[in-house]
């Protein structure tokens, strides 16, 4: 696997793919500077070596070169970021890109304008793709979080580069760190899957059967499991014509000796909201009118005993419905254990979107393992997809 390291980027021009795709408020100004720092460790590497950046970017989804989605608005941000001034160019082909990259120093980083202003971008055009070639002697992909898309920027750009290409340090961390917990991974080895449906999690959880001890579930998923054994979930979440997958599910688990860890109480509340009326109860005897919004304390002290036990977790997905500060402390229970079973010298990885959000605000990011910056890249990489943007480089 080629990384930035195995590589001198003196006098070079590198194009790197990174991911800014950061939300911005009503003023147009960054509110969340996670993705750029995340990209601050390639960036260095190749500017300390006295070479210099392109940066290539998408952000949102624009349909007519909309303002609101220009890259330069983020361009303070990135530079407070990297401590370097960083240049803009308002088009990320042809002639006004081609020149600010011939005038571009080494040491200097470039901003380009946001890659889906051209529809050319997400269609994975070869000729767009090759137009972009021109801006870099190198490709670097770092961004992991557009790595699951097979557009001209993220996998079809790498024809033109077939052995000037690269991973950068972002999207090499996420594959080791994904490789740490469902390849060459210390055992037991525990994945927690929480979150809305079980549709959205079915394949992550059929791909890693193979690779677990323990196998946690947890939030609205749980009651399709439930009741599928016969449990009353009252007016729990729950997707019916997915029991009997469910059901496939833990047979398939105790086949292969994967101990699987139901919430066994819930609070359940009797609206879906911060005022609700809230009591504890049996997960299999929710009363009619009463849902399950958060794991209950046995449940919560059955997880983290599995957990604290663990050497390798992987979690992905709430087990409640922890934006409401009623329903909060399941997940804020789960997050700490993994952040306790972390100081004991287990490995933990969490990844996939909402969990991502929880550890951030319960302010644990820095004491688990490792944070995962791509939501659907990562759900794919758990349901075992080889992402064409990390193939594009292996090729
Ligand atoms: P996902 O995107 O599938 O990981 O789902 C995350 C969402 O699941 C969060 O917004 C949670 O509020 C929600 N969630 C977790 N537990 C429950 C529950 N018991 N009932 C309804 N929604 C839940």
């Amino acid at each position: 696997m080629k990384t930035i390291q195995d590589i001198n980027f003196k006098d070079k021009k590198a194009l790197i793919r990174v991911d800014f795709n950061v939300p911005l408020n009503k003023e147009l100004v960054v509110t969340d500077l996670t993705r750029i720092e995340a990209a601050k460790p390639t960036i260095e590497k190749i500017l300390n070596d006295g070479g210099s950046c392109v940066l290539l970017s998408h952000l949102g989804r624009p349909k007519n070169k909309e303002l609101e989605f220009s890259l330069q608005h983020i361009v303070e941000a990135v530079s407070k970021v990297l401590g370097v001034q960083v240049l803009f160019a308002s088009d990320c082909v042809g002639e006004i890109a081609e020149t600010a990259v011939a005038n571009l120093k080494p040491k200097q980083v470039l901003l380009l304008e946001n890659v889906r202003y051209h529809m050319q971008e997400t269609a994975g055009d070869r000729d767009f793709a090759k137009k972009l070639s021109k801006l870099g002697d190198i490709y670097v992909n770092d961004a992991f979080g557009s790595a699951h898309r097979a557009h001209a920027s993220t996998a079809i750009i790498t024809e033109n580069f077939p052995k000037d290409k690269c991973f950068g340090a972002l999207l090499a961390s996420e594959i080791h760190s994904l490789e740490k917990v469902l390849g060459d991974s210390q055992k037991p080895v525990t994945a927690v899957i929480g979150g809305a449906k079980v549709s959205s999690k079915i394949t992550v959880i059929e791909n890693i059967l193979d690779k677990i001890e323990h196998l946690i579930i947890g939030g609205g998923m749980a009651f399709t499991f439930i009741k599928a054994q016969g449990g009353n979930i009252g007016n729990s979440l729950v997707e019916d014509d997915k029991q009997t997958l469910a059901l496939q599910i833990l047979k398939r688990a105790k086949e292969k000796g994967v101990e699987v860890h139901l919430p066994v109480d819930v609070i359940a509340a009797d609206q879906f909201s911060e005022k609700a009326n809230t009591q504890i109860s049996p997960i299999t005897e929710i009363p009619e009118g009463w849902m399950g919004l958060d794991s209950g304390p046995q449940s919560n002290s059955n997880f983290e005993n599995v957990i604290l036990q663990s050497k390798t977790i992987l979690w992905n997905g709430p087990v409640g419905v922890f934006e409401m500060e009623l329903f909060s402390k399941g997940t804020i229970s789960l997050a700490n254990a993994i952040a306790n079973a972390t100081r004991q010298g287990a490995f933990s990885l969490v990844g996939g979107g909402d969990s991502v959000a929880a550890v951030k605000q319960f302010n644990l990011s820095k004491k688990v393992s490792y944070v995962s910056t791509g939501g659907g890249a990562m759900l794919e990489m758990l349901e075992g997809k080889t992402l064409p943007g990390i193939q594009a480089i292996l090729d």
